[in-house]
Parts: structure tokens; sequence; C-alpha cells
């Protein structure tokens, strides 16, 4: 038997999630996970950093379209605040001030940021080396997400929304006849004239079994570790450290410090692990610019980034099959993003006026910008 609906959801990670809950309130909507759990995948392994400044210009705008919905959720919509206050410090080496003053050229950064001397970088984050540190620009209101509440809480008005979700459901094939489509599971088949892609990692892959053309969104790994921090040291309070090439990040975390290589390995989609070479690195990278030596490892994880050629996420119906929408390609930006993309994906689906949308360059996210898969190609 197969269940009819209005759209079907396939990908039950933030970008899924986010906009089933959107859809449910109007339409009936299925959301097929081929994992037992949503948040298997990169939704449960990320940084949980929302910055204002990291990513490029569309991400930017995304995530400051999103920051209402952080710091003040719909009522109801989680039992704890989603985000904590914690400031992102770039630092640069002298050989790297050049890209410092790029990046801080940038028109959209210039009410985020402050400029720090390298004392006051130190003061903020005591374990950096003064030789180390030849400037700074600290951003006062990023903040710490708080991932798994932000996700259950779209998860939950989905459900209260009359939304169904199907875990163990992996989509094998998508057939297209007489304007619906059909996802055809292992744990069923569901129809709905829509499909919406959120498969992360395997965006690709599932539209290629719409028979749609990819767009050449490319996993790429990245690893992340908790180290131990030698007793005395509060760091709670200090803010999250990233190199300005994004050659390592450092962030506190319940005590221990986050460390990341900030790598970025491209690997077909899977249930990725972490490399030994790369956590040698991180340990390598945030050893020569603080004064941590042989931190002890609690624990070592890796995530995939899965980016669009252009590195700007992918939101709008393809232009080759009806009815077939990616909400994909959102790479190390899919957390921080994720409320504003999916109330601008549901707009696009509902078919209703993108008004509301005029701070988001929407032409810029839209698949239609990949005109010929030639260009994508030229690239990759
Ligand atoms: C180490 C690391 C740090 C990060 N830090 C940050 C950060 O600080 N801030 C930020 O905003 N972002 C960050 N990110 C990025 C963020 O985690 C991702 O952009 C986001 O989680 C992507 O969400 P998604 O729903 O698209 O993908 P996923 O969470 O991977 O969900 C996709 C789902 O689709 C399912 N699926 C795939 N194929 C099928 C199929 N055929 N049938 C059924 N289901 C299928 C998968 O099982 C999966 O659950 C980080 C990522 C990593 C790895």
């Amino acid at each position: 038997m197969t269940d009819e609906f209005d759209i079907v959801v396939i990908g039950a990670g933030i970008a899924g999630a986010s906009v089933a809950a959107e859809l449910a309130r109007s339409c009936r909507v299925v959301m097929l996970e081929r994992e037992e759990y949503p948040g298997y995948h990169s939704t449960g392994r990320s940084a949980a950093l929302f910055s204002e400044i990291y990513g490029n210009s569309v991400v930017r705008a995304l995530s400051r379209a999103s920051r209402n919905f952080f710091y003040a959720p719909p009522p109801g919509f989680a039992a704890h605040p989603l985000v904590k206050p914690r400031g992102s410090l770039y630092i640069a080496r002298e050989e790297q001030l050049p890209h410092l003053e790029t990046f801080a050229q940038n028109k959209d950064l210039a009410g985020s940021i402050r400029r720090l001397t390298p004392e006051d970088a130190l003061r903020a984050c005591p374990i950096l080396r003064p030789d180390y540190v030849s400037a700074a620009l600290l951003e006062d209101d990023a903040a710490d997400v708080d991932v798994n509440e932000l996700h259950q809480g779209f998860l939950r008005q989905f459900r209260n929304a009359g939304g169904r979700l199907i875990v163990n459901a992996d989509v094998k094939s998508l057939p297209h006849n007489a304007g619906r489509w059909t996802a055809e599971t292992n744990a069923g088949a569901f129809r709905a004239p829509l499909i919406v892609n959120a498969a992360g990692a395997w965006a690709d892959a599932v539209a290629a079994k719409a028979g749609v053309a990819p767009l050449g969104i490319r996993p790429c790994r990245r690893t992340a570790l908790l180290a131990e921090l030698p007793s005395g040291l509060a760091a709670d309070t200090w803010p999250m450290v990233i190199d300005i090439d994004e050659n390592f990040y450092l962030k506190p975390d319940a005590g221990l410090l986050l460390i990341s290589p900030a790598d970025e390995t491209p690997v077909a989609a899977c249930d990725v692990q972490p490399e030994e070479f790369d956590i040698a690195v991180a340990i390598d990278r945030v050893e020569q610019a603080t004064t941590l030596t042989f931190p002890r490892i609690r624990k070592r994880w890796a995530g995939l980034r899965s980016f669009a050629p252009d590195r700007s996420p992918v939101i709008g119906f393809d232009s080759g099959q009806p009815g077939f929408f990616w909400l994909a390609g959102q790479g190390g930006y899919g957390i921080q993003t994720a409320p504003a993309a999916a109330k601008l994906a549901a707009t696009l689906l509902r078919g209703d006026s993108v008004g509301a949308f005029d701070d988001i360059p929407i032409a810029q996210l839209s698949p239609l910008r990949f005109t010929s898969r030639a260009a994508i190609r030229s690239h990759a």
C-alpha cells in the first residue's frame, strides 16, 4: 500500500526537521530517515556555533536572518535557552595579517566585530602564546547553540502539527508518475507531488534516484576532539578561538576544550570516522598557538560538511524535474542557518510570496544558479 501526502521530506537532520516543522502546519508531510534516530549524521556532530561572521556572504545573510529565532524561539519550542553567549575570536600570526585585514573589510561585518590588541586577546583566552598572536578580531555576539534542543524542538513542532516521522526508512528509489513522486523504502512507499531533498551528504545520491542531475555537492570530513584542560583553568568564559585561515579552532565545552584542525577532506558520503593523522594535526596546531602540551583526549569524532561548488547552500526547485526541491549544501553552517533556511524553503514550497526575505539573496541560493551542469564540473 502507498501512503499519500502533500510533501515527502527525505532526511531528518536539522535541515529536514526544520523545514518539515514549517510545512506540517499547512500540509500533510511525511519525513523519511534512513537511520534509527534523527541527528545521527552531521547534525549530531557539529561544533554548535552561531556566528554572523562565519561563512560566505550568502551564509552570513541566512545566519543574520536566523538570529531572532535562536534568541526568541516561539513559545513552547524549547525547555531551555537555545543559545548561550560565547564570543568568537579570530587570531592572526604576523604573516597572516593581510588575511585578517581582508576579512575585516567585508562591509556586512562592520557592526559585528571589534579589533583587540594581542594583549586583550590573551586576556580573553589566557592559554594563547604571547609570541603567536599579532592581531585579533572579536565578535561579541556569537553563541553556543544547544543543537539537540533546537533539533528536538523542530521535531516536536512537526509531530504536534500532525507530521509523520518514519525512521529506518531508506529511500531506495524515487519514480515519478502522473505528477507524483513515490519514495520507495524498506518501510513502505510514500507518494506526494513534492519531494524535499534534505539528505545532507547524500543529496546528490538522492537526486540520482529521482533522475535529477547532481549539483556537485561534495561531502568533506571534519574532525573534532574534546581534550582535558590543566586543573585550575576556568575556561567557561573564553571565546571560541579561530585561526584566521581556519587552520584550527578551539572552544570551551563543559569543562573540556573542543579542538578541531578544521580539516576539509573530500570523502564519499558515509558514517565518517576520525583519522589519527587529523587528530595529531589538531594537537600540533593547538600546541603551537597555546601553552597546552599533550592534552589528554576524552572523545574524538568526525562529521561531514557538504558543500555545493560555490560553498553556498542550495534552496529551491530543480529546473529539470517538477516538484523536486533541494535543501542541501549547508556546509559548516547548517545549524546556524536552519531557522531562516527552513522558513524560506517552506515559503517557496507553498508558492507564497518571498517579500519577507528581502535581506536574503534568493537567486544565489537557487539551484537554478547552476544553469549548466558543465559549469559545475568546471568548479569541481
Ligand atoms: C565537526 C563539524 C562541526 C560543525 N560545526 C558547525 C557549527 O559550529 N555551526 C553550524 O551551523 N554548523 C556546523 N556544522 C555543520 C552542520 O552540522 C551541518 O551543516 C548540518 O548538520 C547539516 O544538516 P543536514 O540535515 O543537512 O544533514 P544531516 O544531519 O547529515 O542529515 C541528513 C539525513 O539524511 C538522511 N538520509 C540520507 N540519505 C537518505 C535516504 N536515501 N533515505 C532516508 N534518509 C536519508 C541521513 O541518514 C541523515 O540523517 C559542523 C559540522 C561538522 C561535521
